[in-house]
């Protein structure tokens, strides 16, 4: 069907990229020129819970001769855990799917403040409103937002730094939320007509049980990829995740989780090939580039 492309191992495509309307730093329009510049020839955008760069960005994308992917990458509460699931190729107007992202967002800025608070019985005070000097979309502030205001105040001199002395688990800024349920993420997904991958898989701390069952109920539920080449990746955790694909007859899928020139390790489409044991998503479900094919 694709005669015309090349093998869709070698092609250079970025599902997992954030923009200025979640946690990254760049605008749509940026985004779009610098995956065009990086050679990329489909690239999605997956913000944290909301879809709002896509509309400028496919226009941006069509003045530069590339394919943009609708996607979305939605925060999700497993087995005390957050785990990310990306739904790429939807239907961005869905209704369903954007409740279900309105009602994630709403939550977010009730953990802020709690954030905020926690963070000021530690003696860091205002930290909401330093925060929010780095939001550029008041509904979506993230851990980022907090963490780019504590490098400027000189607290820490990098993102995982923060992280790993006040944001995450254990630390004077983590407050536990309840994020969607899996099965709602790959609900609203499906409904609306996307492909759910999931991000990241070797990113999060689950033991060998939990793993298999986040696994096993994604499938179950109806998610169709996961991704093994990705920028949380070693290159140990390609190969584990490559034979993971393989043995649940998922897609793989391949993404750099590019937030910002300044921070981030790896670039817009600068990613190893997707392992020839796997089948690249966009080959399994072409779907994805044909509603999105260049010069449509
Ligand atoms: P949130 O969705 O607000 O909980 O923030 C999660 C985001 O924080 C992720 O999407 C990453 O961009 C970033 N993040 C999470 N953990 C780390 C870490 N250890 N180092 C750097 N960035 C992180
Ligand atoms: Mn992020
Ligand atoms: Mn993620
Ligand atoms: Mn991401």
């Amino acid at each position: 069907m694709y005669s015309h492309y090349p093998d869709p191992h070698r092609m250079n495509i970025d599902l997992h990229t954030h923009t200025m309307a979640s946690d990254g730093t760049l605008t749509a329009i940026e985004l779009i020129q610098r995956a065009a510049k990086n050679k990329v020839s489909y690239v999605a955008i997956t913000d944290h819970d909301t879809m709002d760069s896509l509309k400028l960005a496919r226009q941006e994308a069509m003045r530069v001769g590339i394919g943009l992917i609708t996607g979305v990458e939605i925060s999700v509460t497993f087995c005390e855990q957050t785990v990310h699931i990306i739904g790429l190729g939807i239907d961005e107007d869905n209704i369903e799917l954007n409740q279900g992202l309105f009602s994630i967002r709403q939550g977010r800025n009730m953990r802020a403040k709690k954030i905020n608070d926690d963070l000021a019985l530690h003696g860091i005070h205002d930290s909401l409103a330093g925060a929010l000097l780095y939001v550029s979309n008041p509904a979506l502030v993230s851990r980022t937002h907090f963490a780019r205001y504590f490098i400027a105040k000189k607290y820490c001199h990098t993102i995982p730094e923060v992280f790993q002395k006040y944001l995450t688990k254990g630390k004077p800024g983590y407050v536990s939320h309840n994020w969607a349920t899996l099965s709602q993420a790959i609900h609203w997904i499906n409904t609306a007509g996307g492909i759910a991958v999931i991000a990241h898989p070797g990113r999060y701390r689950l033991n060998a049980t939990e793993r298999w069952a986040l696994l096993s109920e994604f499938k179950d539920l109806g998610g169709k990829a996961i991704e093994v080449i990705t920028g949380s990746h070693t290159i140990a955790q390609y190969t584990e995740y490559a034979k993971l694909a393989v043995s649940f007859d998922f897609a793989a899928s391949r993404g750099s989780d590019f937030h910002s020139p300044q921070e981030s390790r790896i670039d817009i489409g600068q990613l190893p090939e997707i392992p020839s044991i796997c089948e690249p998503v966009w080959s399994k479900y072409p779907q994805l580039l044909d509603k999105n094919r260049i010069n449509a």
